[in-house]
């Protein structure tokens, strides 16, 4: 995942996915997405909150086939419904 900057002191923040292998954001099997998703939930409001952002960002800009992974405690169909309600709004 990439870092993120805690706007108050300008300093990188740790993120809980920067201590363990990528791959679990990204695993399919029974159990995968929660665990990925309670690493999210032990995510700093503004990293979360700026991670989604990114996701949205990459997936908007290589269409709607590419949606990959947990990030920010969202699956690809959560982000994609997030992205559609914005759309309507
Ligand atoms: S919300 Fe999850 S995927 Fe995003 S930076 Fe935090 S731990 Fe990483």
């Amino acid at each position: 995942m990439t870092a993120f900057i805690d706007p108050r002191t300008g300093d990188p923040i740790i993120t809980p996915c920067m201590k363990v292998d990528p791959e679990t954001f990204f695993r399919t099997g029974e159990g995968d997405e929660a665990r990925a998703k309670a690493l999210c939930a032990s995510c700093p409001a503004t990293a979360r909150r700026d991670c989604l952002s990114l996701a949205q960002k990459v997936e908007r800009d290589h269409g709607h086939g590419y949606k990959y992974g947990v990030w920010s405690m969202m699956n690809p169909s959560e982000r994609g419904r997030m992205s559609d309600r914005k759309a309507v709004a």
